[in-house]
């Protein structure tokens, strides 16, 4: 099975449910990115800035880049003028800078709060009290950012039930907040959940966009991160 076919099954199986993928392209080559492009890919996901701002001018103009691993605000200016959706926002200040970065270049930035829900120390993320307290405050106030939704990652575990509540627990909040008076900066439209291993219970659990790497592109190099 090559990126092709890959590509192809994917799409044949989130149509349905409109649920859409994103390409997680770390550590591959632009070719393997340009495979998939030309299988009709256009949503690609990169986890480090240095990685996506070398490899987005090489690749055609209409891939839409989304940041979905962690980001260091001091990086948050290369990627303002071309990012599509940031998953990774994490704490208020990021969200500042961001705004700051995003009226520079003019462009509204579109970004989601991650939040943490697995049992790992090591993962970044808001906890769920600090998103509620979030849309408390006056973020209606940055006007260059725009809160699509929540992103989460689950538990590395081969336990599908606690992957399941994990996922369930990021779409009771998602739902709760849609029921509320949300700042007009923010709607909760997108739930970016699931990856290589879980996809299948995300979606089961409401995901609307899939992060999927080695399902799609094979394993990955630990010697090719930059
Ligand atoms: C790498 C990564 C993925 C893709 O992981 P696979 O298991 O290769 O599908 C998804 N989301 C995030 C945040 C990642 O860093």
């Amino acid at each position: 099975m090559g990126i092709k076919n890959n590509i192809e099954k994917f799409q044949a199986e989130l149509k349905p449910v409109k649920v859409r993928l994103i390409a997680v392209s770390k550590t591959h080559s632009v070719d393997k990115i340009r495979e998939a492009y030309e299988s009709g890919q256009r949503i690609f996901g990169e986890n480090r800035v240095q990685e996506l701002t070398d490899k987005q001018p090489q690749l055609p103009a209409d891939i839409e880049w989304h940041l979905i691993g962690h980001l260091q605000r001091n990086k948050v200016k290369y990627i303002v003028p071309f990012i599509s959706l940031i998953h990774s926002v994490d704490s208020r200040k990021l969200l500042e800078e961001i705004n700051t970065q995003g009226e520079k270049v003019n462009r509204v930035i579109h970004c989601l709060l991650q939040v943490y829900i697995a049992r790992e120390e090591t993962k970044f993320g808001f906890d769920i009290s600090e998103v509620e307290q979030l849309f408390q405050s006056d973020i209606a106030s940055l006007k260059f950012i725009d809160i699509d939704g929540l992103m989460g990652i689950a538990t590395l575990t081969e336990n599908k039930e606690q992957i399941r509540s994990e996922f369930k627990s990021l779409k009771d909040l998602f739902d709760r907040l849609k029921q509320q008076h949300l700042p007009s900066n923010s709607q909760m439209k997108e739930l970016s959940m699931g990856m290589s291993a879980d996809y299948k219970i995300a979606i089961e659990e409401g995901s609307t966009f899939v992060r999927v790497g080695t399902a799609i592109f094979g394993g990955r190099e630990n010697n090719l991160k930059i």
